[in-house]
């Protein structure tokens, strides 16, 4: 960020005003009469706690403070750079030095701003409020000459209140120093250290302050705040919302950022013209959002072509290519939000348009293809960064993107696999087939019946293979059904020969697999003995025999007679669905299929083929 501005519009400012280590001690002084126009950070800083921004919870615990007497020797500020921690800073010595406009106050949450005391705090030149940027002096030197000042009253104020800058800066030795001194500080002194780094301060120190931690202000209070401001009454400056609103998110949480941005902004739209989307985009080099959402849009259709078009006039419009992923990614996110909550209208990181776009979207994309795509996203903003070419490698991610809505979810994936596999049995037993069509059926389709055992009973292979389907493990379902032969069965013992194109931890995984399904510890022992024919084996041999059976049925024979060509396909077994739980097949709790009007199915002559002949 603290490149997108040139530090010569900022500089005119004093050291100190620029804020924790942005400027530092680089800044050269200026001279006096340059400093006509004054920034909007440094004109719109916050002189009272009431005009904090985004930072309510600091700011009622110190109020409280104040009003209770119980004041800290020691403040630790955390947070972002511009978040206001110097601000605040300065606040709290105000607060701490006011005298009331009757010159008989004492300290107060609401620094009165005219006393003599608030007047020079305001000014950066009270003698007895002292700055130290910890980043230039890190030095045991410097902390001692601190710790000397310390020993003396203040020279106008009722405290004297040191306030270090970026104060994890220090040296151990500086650190150390310190400590002394703020174990027993003189009562007339008081700390404000501010740090964008606490781990780096040691916990020694951290443990002798009061410590607020100052949030990110959120985009959409920071928009409201620099509306504000270009409002007539004070820049008089007219700003587009979607402006107002990039600005505000290019800002990251920092207010000073913030209003640097909206400075630029407005200088480069020029006097008296209004501030627009399009200006602060060039001026941010970020890909115009309108463009991101578009072409998020063209990536979930998966329209290759228009996708690599707009990738083209992003970078020909000086987009980098790899903070367009990251806005694709920030947009998923978004959208993803709108989806999950459809009441997102309420987010305040949202603007209006941002908000409709997203929703558009969200309504024509599920929960997993987002998933994905944020997935494929991050990954390939790693490649984009690690690769020589980094828009070459941005281009291969987007079309990689481009079939995700295409992909089904790993889960389907899977599942369309094991119906592969096994026979897709809940689809017929949904459809019954009726009359005769049940007898070549045999009834075995509408055995699945929902059970209620949490616990499978594995009473033969057949069932380890239907807990394997019903647990979507496809490629060990596979690896049962075409390379095991049983030797013998004998729950919870299992010994098989395996043939050797199966995976050589194919033991292991179906115990585990058969141990999570049943809460029982399951030993597969591996055989050299022959064992039975694999259950496919079984399958095609039984399938034939169905099918020779089924042909001499005298109802099929009618049928094969009637329809000269026809052939008995497929006659599917009871053992070849994967049921819910394997248990309903051993027998004991088939449904009561006689309880069904089913006609005769072995009567042929009362048959409707029958009476049309
Ligand atoms: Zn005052």
């Amino acid at each position: 960020m603290s490149g997108l501005f040139p530090e010569d519009r900022v500089s005119p400012e004093s050291e100190a005003d620029a804020g924790p280590g942005l400027f530092a001690a680089a800044a050269p002084e200026q001279p006096q009469g340059a400093a006509a126009y004054r920034v909007l950070a440094r004109k719109y800083r916050p002189a009272r706690f009431a005009d904090l921004i985004g930072q309510d919870a600091m700011v009622r615990t110190l109020r409280n403070a104040f009003a209770l007497g119980r004041i800290a020797h020691a403040f630790m500020l955390t947070g972002v750079r511009g978040v206001g921690k110097t601000t605040t800073a300065r606040i709290i010595a105000r607060a701490l030095n006011c005298t009331g406009p009757d010159g008989t106050g004492g300290p107060t949450a609401d620094p009165c701003g005219v006393c003599p005391d608030c007047r020079a705090i305001l000014a950066d030149r009270h003698p007895d409020v002292i700055e130290i940027d910890a980043a230039s002096r890190t030095g045991v030197d410097d902390v001692r000459e601190i710790i000397e000042a310390t020993r003396f009253r203040p020279l106008q104020a009722r405290t004297k209140v040191y306030v270090v800058d970026e104060v994890h800066m220090l040296s151990r030795n500086a650190f150390n120093a310190l400590l002394k001194t703020l174990e027993e500080p003189p009562p007339h002194v008081k700390f404000v250290f501010a740090t964008t780094d606490p781990r780096k301060v040691p916990v020694t120190v951290l443990s002798r302050c009061q410590r607020f931690d100052l949030r990110r202000v959120p985009a959409a209070e920071l928009a409201k705040y620099f509306q504000w401001i270009a409002d007539p009454e004070r820049e008089n400056v007219e700003i587009e919302p979607e402006a107002l609103w990039l600005i505000a998110r290019a800002a990251d949480g920092s207010v000073r950022d913030g209003l640097s941005l909206l400075d630029q902004a407005i200088a480069q739209a020029g006097p008296g013209v209004p501030v627009t989307a399009n200006v602060v985009i060039g001026m941010l080099g970020l890909a115009d959002r309108a463009l991101v959402f578009d072409l998020m849009a063209a990536l979930f259709k998966g329209i290759v072509a228009q996708v690599l078009e707009m990738f083209d006039k992003a970078m020909d419009c000086g987009a980098d290519p790899g903070t367009v992923l990251q806005d694709l990614l920030e947009f998923v996110h978004t959208v993803t939000r709108v989806k999950t909550l459809p009441a997102a209208g309420n987010n305040p990181d949202l603007s209006e348009h941002e908000f409709n776009a997203a929703k558009q979207l969200a309504d024509g994309l599920s929960i997993p293809v987002l998933g994905r795509a944020w997935q494929m996203l991050l990954k390939g903003i790693g490649e984009v960064e690690a690769a020589p070419d980094r828009r070459v490698a941005a281009e291969m991610v987007l079309i990689r993107l481009c079939h995700v809505a295409d992909l089904p979810p790993p889960g389907e994936l899977v599942r369309r696999l094991s119906d592969g596999t096994a026979a897709a049995a809940p689809s017929r037993s949904q459809n019954p087939p009726s009359g005769g069509a049940r007898a070549l059926a045999q009834g075995g389709a509408v055995a699945v019946a929902p059970m209620t055992e949490p616990a499978p009973r594995l009473a033969s292979l057949r069932d380890v293979a239907g807990v394997l389907a019903e647990r979507r493990e496809a490629m060990l379902h596979a690896h049962l059904m075409h390379s095991a032969h049983l030797v013998h069965f004998a729950p919870p013992v299992i010994e098989l020969r395996i043939e050797p194109e199966a995976p050589r931890d194919f033991a292991a995984r179906l115990a585990a697999v058969l141990q999570q399904a049943t809460a029982t510890r399951w030993t597969i022992a591996l055989s050299a003995a022959p064992g039975e024919p694999t259950l496919a084996e079984q399958d095609k041999s039984a399938g034939a025999a169905r099918r020779a059976a089924a042909g001499e049925h005298p109802l099929v024979r009618a049928i094969l007679e009637a329809f000269p060509g026809a052939r008995v396909e497929m006659v599917p077994n009871a053992t070849d669905v994967p049921l819910p739980h394997a248990a309903a097949l051993s027998g004991t709790e088939l449904p009561p299929l006689a309880a069904e009007p089913a006609e005769p199915p072995d009567d042929p002559e009362n048959s409707q083929w029958e009476q049309e002949r």
